[in-house]
């Protein structure tokens, strides 16, 4: 993984030191051992002389003002907008990323990087006039620190705090950056943890203690599965998924699916809307009434 040595990269938490100069970064399932002067696999984790730093502390590379049904949300403060941040890198390692020119990316070394406080993101929130913030675009368990410093200036200053995450975060952090959140949307990529294992380098357990978790605490929480034919399509795989939800988060949970398109390294066909509209009338039959289509 490239470096970023010119950037004033703050220290980064959950590490630990290890022989010969490595640390061991828990932030997320991963738990990277990082050699002196390399990034751990998300690319935005860096080991300085045997101390971690995070390289996307005050580095958002992506700041826009969205709907809120963009992330998607769909039950929370409906047709309202919502400033959106995202950095580089991902945990996750999906073949299929539909967003890689963000999450595979690393900060060029030989660039200097705008440092936006999270004062800064709390002042253009209100500027734009939005009830709320989301982290997003990237994934945003890799800006942890980041994150739980603005949504913890947004609790304070009355304004909505919204997680779009994959959900691989160690329990942990998760533990301090959960409660700081208003609302999630959490991707459940594919009922298996063959699916995760094959797909993406995840795992489904982690995902759904996430969900659980944010569940627990009364997060506002959508659930998003991007639909891949021939991968994670099967009646099967869903009913599974629907059994999991009704169970443990209750029949009335919003659900998205999205069609999928072929992107980074899966050359899968795209996603027919057929498939989709099968998808729904299942969860309709099953009695989970707020399902959302996405990407038709
Ligand atoms: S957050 Fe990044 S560096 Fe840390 S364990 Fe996960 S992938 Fe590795």
């Amino acid at each position: 993984m490239e470096s970023a040595e010119n950037l004033a990269a703050p220290p980064a938490r959950w590490w630990a030191a290890e022989q010969d100069c490595s640390v061991r970064c828990g932030l997320c399932p991963r738990a990277c051992r990082i050699p002196a002067g390399k990034a751990g696999y998300c690319g935005v984790r860096i080991n300085r002389d045997g101390r971690l730093f995070s390289l996307a502390y005050g580095h958002p590379v992506s700041i826009a003002v969205d709907p809120i049904e963009k992330k998607p949300l769909n039950r929370f403060l409906p047709g309202t907008k919502v400033l959106s941040l995202g950095t580089f890198g991902c945990n996750l390692g999906c073949v299929f990323c539909q967003n890689y020119t963000l999450s595979r990316q690393c900060y060029p070394p030989s660039r200097q990087w705008p440092f936006v406080p999270p004062e800064e993101i709390l002042r253009l929130t209100k500027r734009e006039n939005c009830p709320s913030l989301a982290f997003t675009y990237n994934e945003p368990t890799v800006f942890a620190e980041y994150a739980i410093d603005i949504a913890r200036l947004a609790r304070n200053e009355g304004v909505k705090t919204v997680l779009v995450s994959n959900g691989m975060i160690s329990p942990g952090p998760a533990d301090e950056f959960f409660p700081l959140i208003d609302a999630a949307n959490i991707d459940m990529k594919g009922f298996s943890e063959a699916f995760y294992e094959e797909m993406c380098g995840g795992s489904l357990a982690v995902v759904l203690d996430s969900l659980l978790k944010l569940k627990k605490l009364g997060v506002h929480l959508e659930i998003t599965t991007l639909v891949i034919p021939g991968k994670n399509d099967a009646d099967e795989m869903t009913n599974n998924w629907l059994d999991w939800v009704g169970e443990n988060l209750g029949r009335e949970t919003v659900l998205h699916f999205s069609a999928y398109f072929p992107a980074w390294r899966c050359r899968i066909p795209a996603t027919p809307a057929e498939t989709l509209y099968r998808i729904r009338n299942l969860c309709r039959s099953r009695g989970f009434d707020n399902i959302y289509l996405g990407n038709i």
